[in-house]
């Protein structure tokens, strides 16, 4: 993808078309779209859907639903749409611009190639299991510090000893 296509993508500011007027919402791409190089699109087009389902089918199915309740439904169906989505939205499009991984990411990264616990927490992370906040919690940053000093001092050391 070009850079141009990826300020279109940038451009394409949809996080806040989960609830419209008239008890009319979305799901997929149509609520948001965002850079296919992560290839989240299709699973959150099914989660959203079933996000959906799962607040307005237990309304609809009432004998005599109201709009005010299938618009509280569309309410706690969009807020759930940003809780899930929308950190790692904000992540996914800022990386898209072409930038640099920041010092945290790249400690973050790095660490998990030497430690098992941080691997899983960044498969978790780039599986879309876990929030941004989750993955960057603080104990997982600390863990991560303490991880990465010791593999650069063990990469010095055998650096040494083999001069
Ligand atoms: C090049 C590319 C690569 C991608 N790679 C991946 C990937 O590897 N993994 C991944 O998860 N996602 C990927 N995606 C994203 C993924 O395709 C979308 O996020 C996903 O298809 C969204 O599903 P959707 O049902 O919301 O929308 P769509 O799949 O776009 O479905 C909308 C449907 O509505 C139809 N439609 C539109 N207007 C009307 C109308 N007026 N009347 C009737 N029908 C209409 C369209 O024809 C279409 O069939 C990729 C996208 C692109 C463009």
């Amino acid at each position: 993808m070009t850079r141009d296509g990826n300020k279109a993508l940038l451009d394409h500011k949809a996080d806040g078309r989960t609830v419209l007027l008239f008890g009319l919402t979305l799901v997929g791409d149509a609520a948001l779209t965002t850079d296919y190089l992560w290839g989240v699109g299709c699973g959150w087009a099914l989660e959203s859907s079933a996000w959906l389902a799962d607040e307005v089918g237990p309304v609809l199915t009432q004998p005599a639903p109201s709009a005010a309740d299938v618009d509280r439904a569309l309410q706690r169906y969009a807020r759930r749409h940003h809780h899930e989505l929308a950190a790692h939205h904000f992540f996914i499009a800022d990386l898209a611009g072409g930038r640099m991984l920041n010092p945290l990411e790249r400690l973050m990264f790095a660490a998990a190639a030497h430690d098992e616990r941080l691997a899983s927490n960044l498969a978790h992370y780039g599986g879309r299991v876990i929030t941004p906040w989750q993955f960057l919690s603080p104990a997982k940053v600390a863990r991560s510090l303490r991880v990465q000093t010791a593999a650069s001092r063990a990469t010095r050391a055998t650096t040494a000893a083999t001069r």
